[in-house]
């Protein structure tokens, strides 16, 4: 691991300030996965801004729950709040990691983390997420746990965070010292930029998720699919939230339309049927819940 410097910071406006002065320091929440890119040489920042203390906190306020950035995946995912109002974030962020590593995993470190592509791991291969212009490893290479939709010849990988697809399905929002961004347009594609992942600018720091008032709770679900039963990234993950309004919804039409555009790539066309039967799975826990 390379040598870095470690500061800490009592506002979000002088962390952002330290980040813009430069432009090699990374902010450090969690460091669940911040930390181990760098063991890995993936990442090498020479300067971490401690923000894990900045943005605490879960509340009610109007319209909606407030999660602050900082709060750590155990607290949100067992508060008596988002357990009654949002039992679907829940149960995805439970399906996510360990609980050691949920404890220590903030909800702005959990938005940002990186892929699980193994080559993108390994700096001895071609990797254009990590080293633009080198090439993608994967493109032909195995390539079993990457994507069906939104891949280019530049970048075929998934996006792992299990808290972001049930924030996407409650259409959350995420909330930053200079502005407010829906979650369905904060990640990016990878087009012909896959270093590019979000649409945070330089300096900008997440401070919290609202989540809107929905009337999914009294019928949703999260439903992961895996190679094990723990401790592993989704192969296909659906979050479902059902509002009822007299006549059930065609489940089986419903998954077709979900994956008519699917582009498997060599190894995983498994996954189209897999996200089928998993969206009418979610949809079935979701209507008995
Ligand atoms: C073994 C293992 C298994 C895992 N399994 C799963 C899984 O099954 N499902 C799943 O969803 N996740 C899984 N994870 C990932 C885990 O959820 C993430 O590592 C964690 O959520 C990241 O949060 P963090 O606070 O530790 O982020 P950090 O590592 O501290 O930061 C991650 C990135 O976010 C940036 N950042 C952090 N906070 C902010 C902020 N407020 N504003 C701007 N930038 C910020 C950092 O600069 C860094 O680039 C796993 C991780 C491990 C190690
Ligand atoms: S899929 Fe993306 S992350 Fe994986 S090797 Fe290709 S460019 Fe890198």
């Amino acid at each position: 691991m390379r040598p870095f410097k470690f500061t800490t910071t009592n506002s979000v406006a002088s962390a952002s300030t330290l980040a813009l002065q430069n432009k090699q320091a990374k902010f450090l929440a969690g460091g669940t996965n911040l930390i181990d890119l760098m063991k890995e040489d993936v990442e090498h920042p020479d300067e971490l801004i401690d923000i894990s203390q900045l943005s605490p906190g879960i509340k009610m306020q109007a319209g909606g729950l407030w999660l602050g950035a900082s709060a750590k995946n155990t607290e949100t995912a067992n508060h008596p709040l988002v357990r009654q109002h949002f039992p679907l974030l829940s149960q995805a962020i439970l399906a996510g990691a360990s609980a050691q590593i949920r404890n220590m995993a903030s909800n702005g470190g959990n938005l940002l983390q990186r892929t699980r592509c193994t080559y993108f791991y390994d700096v001895a291969m071609p990797c254009n997420k990590r080293e633009p212009g080198s090439g993608c490893g994967a493109l032909d290479g195995i390539n079993r746990m990457h994507a069906i939709f939104g891949w280019s010849n530049q970048c075929v990988a998934v996006y792992p965070s299990d808290m972001a697809v049930a924030l996407l399905a409650l259409n959350a929002k995420i909330h930053t010292d200079k502005r407010t961004i829906a979650i369905a347009d904060f990640h990016r594609l990878p087009g012909e930029h896959p270093e590019i992942e979000n649409l945070l600018q330089p300096g900008e720091v997440i401070t919290g998720i609202e989540l809107p008032n929905n009337a999914f709770a009294a019928h949703s679900a999260y439903v992961k699919v895996r190679d094990r039963h723990s401790y592993a990234f989704a192969l296909v993950s659906v979050a479902a939230g059902l509002q009822l309004q007299g006549t059930l919804a065609n489940f089986k039409a419903a998954a077709e339309l979900a994956l008519k555009d699917a582009r498997p790539l060599k190894h995983n066309a498994f996954k189209i049927e897999l996200g089928k039967r998993t969206i009418v799975a979610a949809l079935e826990q979701a209507l008995n819940a």
